[in-house]
């Protein structure tokens, strides 16, 4: 398969061209199509697989087909990492998956001073990779709210919970609202960690 026979509009094909990708990896090519349709999914994969692209490119081109961009302080689509390396990776893939398009990304996480990462939240963003203790700081602050949230993605499942980010994450869950999309990663799943991910998807989410 190659990545023109996705159903991925001009900007993001052009963007994929870019960044040199020529065919899909295993996990891009059974994610993609059913993120599409708006499936929740339940991913078993490490990083090195093609994770991010399998669910950064779909999100795009929902966000890209319903169109409204940038609300101040609100978000369309969270992404919840374990850690600030990996939160600036992640961003750093949406943005060059959405630089021809007007979808705006930015990313919070803790440790250093939350005064620039406020003022992006105010120019409003679509796309919010975040840590989950500053997430949870920002909202506190009214600095960003998920009240209108239509995607969330929770990585590295199984090093959440190794660095005691559960109770953190069921904060986050509980402020989402009810209708959105849900895709949840782990590179293990242990009972724990699948129980929590029952919480969090809708029944039956496609498997990868
Ligand atoms: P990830 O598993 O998301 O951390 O991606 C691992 C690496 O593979 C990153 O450097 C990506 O840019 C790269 N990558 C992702 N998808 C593809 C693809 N379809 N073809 C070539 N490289 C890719």
């Amino acid at each position: 398969m190659k990545f023109e026979e996705l159903p991925l509009a001009n900007p993001l094909q052009r963007a994929v061209r870019a960044v040199g990708y020529e065919t899909p990896t295993p996990i891009q090519e059974r994610s993609i199509p059913s993120l599409l349709e708006g499936k929740d999914l339940l991913g078993i994969a490490q990083t090195g697989t093609g994770k991010t692209a399998a669910f950064a490119l779909p999100i795009l081109q929902r966000l890209l087909d319903s169109g409204k961009f940038r609300s101040p302080k609100t978000c369309r689509a969270l992404i919840l990492l374990p850690t600030r390396e990996l939160a600036i990776q992640v961003e750093d893939c949406f943005r060059e998956y959405a630089q021809f398009t007007a979808i705006s990304t930015a990313c919070i996480f803790g440790g250093v001073n939350d005064n620039p990462q406020k003022q992006k939240l105010i120019r409003g963003v679509d796309v919010l990779v975040a840590t989950p203790g500053r997430l949870l700081d920002l909202i506190g602050q009214k600095a960003i709210s998920l009240k209108k949230l239509e995607f969330f993605v929770l990585d590295e499942a199984d090093r959440m919970l190794d660095m005691g980010f559960i109770h953190d994450i069921r904060k986050v869950v509980a402020m989402l609202p009810q209708d959105r999309q849900n895709l949840f990663f782990s590179a293990t799943m242990p009972e724990e960690i699948s129980k929590l991910a029952a919480t969090i998807l809708r029944p039956n989410p496609v498997r990868v």
